[in-house]
């Protein structure tokens, strides 16, 4: 079955010749099933369904590539509310975790969520957080292509005064999330639907020990997977990175050849 979006108003395009992104103008998109047939100026080939797009931006591929489905929608702005001024206005070390999903929360929470995306013309994103019950059946009932990026990270932080962040690092470094991560990226790749598949999502550059990462990145070669993480996040992120490695996030990797 192939779909045409009529004379779209915008479109964004990769330009194969440039090796970047372009925006175009008043065209056709078409696509057959999960593959796109024709990008930008007239589709005269056989089309089973023609919409209207002169009142849309066009994102042919476009992957969400950052969703926490199963918290989100309970924050709603709400965490935007809450930044501390003693950290830098980010509220990511105390107020934020006042309104953590619970248990019972987080499938209707992720509902919503997909429901939203795909509303919103979104049909493939990654999808991040801790290992649940259930998270891939319902990424498989959603119909979304979907990436489950499972966040596991060495350490906890709090902040004892609102002023400074304490890390509590974990006896095992992380191993057993990590291990969890894996057993459900593949369960993800099993599922029936074909249309899911994961990464490993290691939660920050400061919540992860360099050994961690490390082992994250050797595992990725050997399985063909990209990863996922928070880069410089926060400001409070940007210099306990400097502050351990004398360069900011963005920059930080360990196994840099890798
Ligand atoms: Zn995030």
């Amino acid at each position: 079955m192939t779909t045409v979006m009529r004379n779209a108003a915008w479109i964004a395009a990769w330009d194969e010749g440039a090796g970047r992104h372009v925006y175009l103008q008043n065209g056709d998109v078409a696509f057959e099933c999960a593959s796109l047939v024709h990008v930008g100026g007239r589709y005269d080939g056989p089309a089973d369904d023609e919409r209207d797009g002169s009142s849309l931006f066009v994102m042919p591929g476009l992957i969400d590539l950052h969703c926490h489905s199963s918290s989100q929608p309970l924050y709603k702005g709400l965490c935007e509310e809450v930044g501390n001024p003693e950290l830098w206005w980010s509220g990511l070390y105390d107020n934020k975790l006042v309104f953590d999903t619970d248990a019972d929360a987080i499938g209707p929470s992720t509902e919503v969520a997909l429901a939203e995306v795909l509303k919103s013309g979104v049909t493939t994103l990654v999808d991040l957080c801790g290992v649940y019950d259930g998270w891939v059946d319902l990424m498989g009932r959603s119909g979304l292509r979907g990436y489950i990026a499972p966040m596991f990270s060495s350490a906890s932080w709090h902040t004892p005064d609102g002023r400074n962040v304490s890390y509590d690092w974990a006896d095992d470094d992380g191993r057993a999330a990590l291990d969890e991560a894996v057993a459900t990226i593949e369960q993800a790749e099993a599922h029936e639907s074909g249309r899911l598949s994961g990464m490993p999502a290691p939660s920050t550059t400061d919540l992860c020990s360099e050994r961690l990462l490390g082992d994250v990145m050797g595992l990725c070669q050997q399985c063909g997977w990209r990863f996922h993480i928070h880069a410089s996040e926060s400001v409070h992120e940007v210099q306990e990175i400097r502050r351990r490695h004398g360069v900011t996030p963005s920059v930080f990797w360990p196994n840099r050849d890798c």
